[in-house]
């Protein structure tokens, strides 16, 4: 693994928090490759994503004036399948964080079982400040970028931060075009009507919750009563608070980007979400109060769920935490070495790789559906995807009481394995 260099060139010490998500993917490749006594060519495979295309989008938008974005698209393994993956448009996008996420991407797949690897694509951009036709032109600028270098048996993206199923429409759209005929598998996360699957919107948040069923099971903790704190009221944030409810668990705070609500009797989670989805914000909900990100991260709730951004556990804020069961539905949402504090603390983090793997595993679902063309109700999807991930959510498990390692640990030795047993069975290693 690459020392820290100071300006001079020379090594020194690494530095006291690791916020690269670029290296902090690496370090724990590096990690399980070693634990597992594997040979370090496998690190040497998977340290650094395969292919990596750097695209200038030129976009006329509505005002009349041209305006060229910075797209990426990251391959990072496909030894198991191709690469899967979404795309995120936001203004702190980088190549960096894009590389990290396909990175992310190899290891959910691996974990889970998919036949995919890992991919990620991201726009520097602030859709808040483009007009509707300004994205669709950008996300018909990316897709005609990229058409050489995706494909439905080569790269699949999907939705991310700020991307929606109507971005992966006109995506499906252009490309479709591009080629001459109708190309659902392409890219998931479509408009039903389009060939995306029953049940995607809400496969993230229903991931996460399954595995937070399994994990307040085995530490005899009732999920009726129990109470959460949900940090991001996105895609994912919306539905696992929904899901939550649902099984009886008081949802008590919520924030997002613009402000928070909290109520320590319990939110009225279908209000929140129609109040959201009205106002891009649950700041001034009904029988709630304001609440920010570092209030919410030390309430003293049952179960935290990040489903914001990366690096936002960190050890600025983890002495706070009294949460018993972090549920990682965000990439990459606590750096390592809060991880490490909450590890010792004895709270189950519920790692990124495992928590959030439901959206990917209906995106296959779809991806599936999409080359058969015949396509599965959504009970049929749903109860896919609870086996996929008890499944999933036990094999980790189980190497985290053998082996006396966290669970994400426990997820990347899982995921190392199966991408090892691929490579050897190519004759790679
Ligand atoms: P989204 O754009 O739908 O929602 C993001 C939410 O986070 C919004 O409510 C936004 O207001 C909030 N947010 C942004 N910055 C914040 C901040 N600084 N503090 C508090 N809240 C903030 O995105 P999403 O699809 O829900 O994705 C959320 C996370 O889950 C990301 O890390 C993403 O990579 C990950 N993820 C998403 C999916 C999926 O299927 N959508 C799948 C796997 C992982």
């Amino acid at each position: 693994m690459k020392q820290a260099q100071d300006a001079s060139g020379q090594s020194v010490d690494a530095p006291k928090e690791t916020l690269n998500p670029f290296e902090i993917a690496q370090m724990l490749i590096y990690n399980a490759t070693r634990e597992l006594g594997l040979p370090m060519a496998v690190y040497e495979y998977l340290k650094e994503p395969e292919r990596i295309l750097t695209v200038s989008i030129p976009v006329r938008l509505e005002s009349g004036e041209v305006r060229s974005f910075i797209g990426y698209r990251a391959q990072h393994s496909d030894v198991i399948g191709p690469c899967k993956g979404g795309v995120r448009f936001h203004p702190d996008v980088s190549l960096d964080e894009v590389k990290a996420l396909s990175m992310w991407m190899t290891f959910k797949c691996a974990v889970l079982g998919l036949p995919f690897g890992g991919g990620k694509g991201g726009v520097i951009c602030n859709p808040a400040d483009l007009t509707r036709r300004d994205l669709e032109n950008l996300s018909r600028g990316y897709i005609r970028a990229l058409a050489g270098f995706v494909g439905p048996d080569r790269d699949i993206p999907a939705p991310d931060v700020n991307t929606n199923p109507q971005v992966m429409g006109w995506m499906m759209d252009e490309y479709s075009k591009m080629k001459g005929y109708n190309t659902p598998g392409l890219i998931t996360g479509k408009p039903m009507i389009l060939g995306g699957s029953a049940g995607r919107g809400a496969a993230t948040g229903r991931g996460a919750v399954i595995c937070i069923r399994e994990a307040a099971r085995r530490m005899g903790l009732p999920l009726r009563g129990a109470t959460a704190a949900i940090q991001g009221f996105g895609n994912v944030g919306s539905h696992t608070a929904m899901l939550l409810d649902e099984l009886g668990v008081k949802v008590v705070a919520i924030v997002d980007a613009r402000g928070g609500a909290y109520n320590p009797n319990g939110i009225h989670v279908p209000e929140a979400v129609e109040f959201y989805t009205q106002n891009g914000t649950v700041t001034g909900m009904s029988h709630t109060e304001t609440i920010d990100t570092t209030t919410l991260f030390g309430l003293d709730v049952d179960i935290l769920v990040p489903a914001a951004l990366e690096n936002q556990i960190n050890m600025a804020n983890v002495d706070a935490v009294k949460a018993k069961i972090v549920a990682e539905a965000a990439n990459g949402p606590t750096t390592p070495e809060a991880a490490r504090v909450l590890t010792e603390r004895g709270v189950l983090q519920i790692p990124d790789i495992l928590c959030n793997a439901g959206g990917v595993t209906v995106s296959y679902f779809e991806w599936v559906q999409n080359i058969q063309n015949y396509y599965w109700p959504e009970e049929e999807v749903n109860q896919k995807l609870e086996q996929m991930m008890v499944n999933a959510f036990n094999a980790v498990y189980k190497v985290m009481d053998q082996r006396h390692v966290s669970m994400r640990r426990a997820a990347y030795m899982v995921a190392i394995k199966r991408l090892s047993d691929a490579m050897g069975a190519r004759g790679w290693i």
